[in-house]
């Protein structure tokens, strides 16, 4: 049986590792689909790591974590994890896609969040090279120029208005004449100068060169607009990576919220003795490296003290 099985090795799980088998336990196994370092592994720039003072690479950043955070004797197994279930006793079951299957005291999850994609021509060709997903991640570099966003919703409005603090000029692009945000983001939207709202509108495509994007073709009641913005920002909501956790009935092993977000305390502690989610996957998380990995962090101190108590 295993102390703590970790799912996923992003930011949240690699932590979680280090800090579970620093602080002593033994037998800790992340189970990884693939390389180890998550989501910002497809970032060419990072530069809000605390402690990183040079702009560098997410695949550079992460390199090092996996020989770091396995000092300490945490394992790695390359596997996708299909489920994780309660045993009668409280203890955990780990389904692997190979149809074998582990015990854990407990279990740390950190599987993260996909953002969605609009779907218009090029996104992927651009995607990391002026398109978009995270306004705090690359807002900066778009400092004093106009800027494109798509959608409608809470968080493509409230990112509108951070990037309007940061760019000279923020389109935005909804397809709908009224915005599913809260009533109050959307006046503040209204009131600000800055943003100039695109209503029954779509992206068509984007269009650019090696450097990156260089406009964006808009759909609009008036016909085609072009946008000559070289960032574009797509928040169209966010797919949590709960699968893990979704049982052979279809309910969920622990409480998420309407989103999917797994429902967590301020230790990471799911409603399920034991049970933690960490990063992108839990509740008002603020989708950032430095966040995720503080969230392995508590869930592994937390994770230490509930194998103390509880084992034997
Ligand atoms: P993830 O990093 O998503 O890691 C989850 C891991 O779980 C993955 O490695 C995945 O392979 C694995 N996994 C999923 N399901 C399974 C399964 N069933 N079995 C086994 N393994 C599984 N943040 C910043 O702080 N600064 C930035 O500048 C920044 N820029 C970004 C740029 C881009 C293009 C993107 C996409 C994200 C950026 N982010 C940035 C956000 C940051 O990457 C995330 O907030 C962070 O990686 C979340 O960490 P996590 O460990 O929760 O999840
Ligand atoms: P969301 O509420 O699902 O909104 C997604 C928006 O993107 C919608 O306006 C949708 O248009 C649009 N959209 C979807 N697919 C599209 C496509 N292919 N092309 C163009 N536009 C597309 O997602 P979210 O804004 O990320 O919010 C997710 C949840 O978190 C919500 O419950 C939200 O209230 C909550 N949230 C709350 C806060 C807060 O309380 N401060 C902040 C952020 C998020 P339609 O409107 O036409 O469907």
């Amino acid at each position: 049986m295993l102390d703590v099985a970790i799912i996923g090795g992003g930011p949240a799980g690699l932590t979680a590792g280090l800090y579970a088998t620093r602080g002593g336990l033994k037998a800790v196994t992340m189970f990884e689909r693939g390389m180890p370092g998550g989501q910002i592994m497809n970032s060419s720039e990072i530069e809000n790591y605390p402690g990183v003072p040079t702009v560098m690479s997410g695949m550079d950043m992460m390199a090092v974590w996996p020989e770091q955070c396995s000092r300490f004797g945490l394992k790695h197994e390359m596997i996708t994890v299909e489920r994780i279930s309660l045993n009668n006793d409280g203890t955990f079951k780990i389904h692997k896609e190979d149809g074998t299957n582990e015990d854990a005291f407990s279990v740390i999850v950190g599987t993260g969040s996909t953002p969605r994609r609009a779907g218009f021509k090029n996104e992927d060709k651009f995607f990391g090279r002026g398109v978009s997903t995270c306004a705090t991640c690359d807002g900066f570099f778009y400092k004093n120029k106009e800027v494109t966003v798509i959608g409608g919703g809470d968080t493509a409005l409230e990112e509108a208005i951070y990037l309007s603090t940061i760019c000279s000029k923020v389109y935005l692009v909804h397809r709908r004449d009224n915005f599913r945000a809260a009533p109050s983001t959307v006046e503040r939207v209204f009131k600000n100068d800055k943003i100039e709202v695109l209503l029954n509108s779509r992206p068509d495509e984007v269009f650019g060169d090696d450097m990156g994007v260089s406009g964006i073709h808009i759909s609009t009641p008036n016909g085609i607009r072009t946008l000559n913005t070289t960032g574009v920002f797509i928040f169209v909501g966010n797919d949590i990576n709960n699968a893990v956790l979704k049982q052979a009935d279809g309910s969920f092993l622990c409480n998420l919220n309407e989103s999917g977000e797994v429902i967590v305390d301020l230790n990471m502690r799911t409603n399920i003795k034991g049970l933690y989610a960490t990063g992108d996957m839990r509740l008002d998380a603020p989708k950032q490296v430095v966040c995720a990995a503080g969230d392995g962090a508590a869930a592994a101190i937390d994770a230490i003290s509930y194998f103390m108590e509880h084992k034997n």
